[in-house]
């Protein structure tokens, strides 16, 4: 298992990151999860990569937190010897119009879903730059794209990632690291379990709402087969925004 690719899936317990890591597991790629505290979940995925015969490891830490990510990264690099793919695709949603949004609620999101992903890649790059090759995916949104009444927090962020994406991609690209954001529309998890989906499949062209595997095969996809696209935004949403 020595030579097998690497990656680090965050928020890979549950939902669209745990259908990334099972994904490039099938691959071939050793596996380490993050979560944040849904124990039974981790322990469920890594049972489940395990079995398709790679190394998987989960990691208990709060993406918003500086240090821990910090500390995850250098014990990741502790038990895998490096990181070739990293999936910065934890996330969460403290809706509310704006003009009852708390602070707390606006910086709950910054912080989970923007801010992670600067202290996640920031010593994650330091390997990469190393050994001059890198692949980093960061799990944006449409509505990052278009916004969303009632989610100013979250689409501040997730567009934030798409600058982020761009910048990073330019800086990094003569490094060989290549620097994706994946935008996806509805997908069946946990996160979007209370949306009135009949109402929202009307305006999606291909008529359904997304799995989280539609999403981790564009992951997959960015990793394993696209070695000249770097600082895109790709859309994975039933054509919901053309
Ligand atoms: P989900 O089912 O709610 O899973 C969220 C994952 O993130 C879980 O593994 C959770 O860990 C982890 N997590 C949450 N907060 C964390 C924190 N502070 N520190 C560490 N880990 C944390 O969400 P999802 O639907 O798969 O979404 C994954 C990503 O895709 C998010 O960034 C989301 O914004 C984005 N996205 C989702 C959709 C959609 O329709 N679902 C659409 C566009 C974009 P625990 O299991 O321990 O709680």
């Amino acid at each position: 298992m020595a030579d097998n690719k690497v990656a680090l899936v965050t928020g890979g317990s549950r939902g669209i990151g745990r259908a990334c890591a099972i994904e490039l597991a099938k691959s071939g790629y050793n596996i380490a999860v993050s979560y944040a505290g849904n124990e039974e979940a981790a322990n469920k995925t890594i049972e489940d990569l395990k079995a398709l015969g790679v190394n998987a490891k989960s990691y208990k830490f709060n993406v918003a937190d500086k240090e821990a990510c910090e500390k995850a990264a250098e014990e990741v690099l502790k038990d895998f010897g490096k990181i070739d793919v990293l999936v910065n695709n934890a996330g969460i949603t403290r809706d509310g119009l704006f003009m009852r949004m708390s602070s707390e609620n606006w910086e709950a999101v910054i912080n989970t879903n923007l801010n992670s992903a600067f202290y996640m890649t920031n010593p994650v790059i330091r390997t990469m730059i190393k050994q001059r090759y890198g692949c980093i995916v960061n799990m944006s949104s449409i509505v990052g794209i278009m916004g969303n009444a009632g989610q100013a927090n979250y689409s501040a962020a997730k567009a934030g990632l798409i600058g982020f994406t761009k910048s990073l991609a330019k800086e990094l690209g003569s490094r060989n690291i290549r620097v994706n954001a994946i935008a996806p529309g509805f997908i069946q998890t946990d996160m979007t379990k209370d949306l009135d989906t009949e109402k929202i499949t009307e305006h999606i062209p291909l008529r359904r709402l997304g799995q989280p595997e539609d999403i981790a095969k564009t992951v997959k996809f960015l990793a394993e087969d696209a070695p000249y696209i770097t600082g895109q935004v790709i859309g994975v949403d039933g054509g919901l925004v053309i």
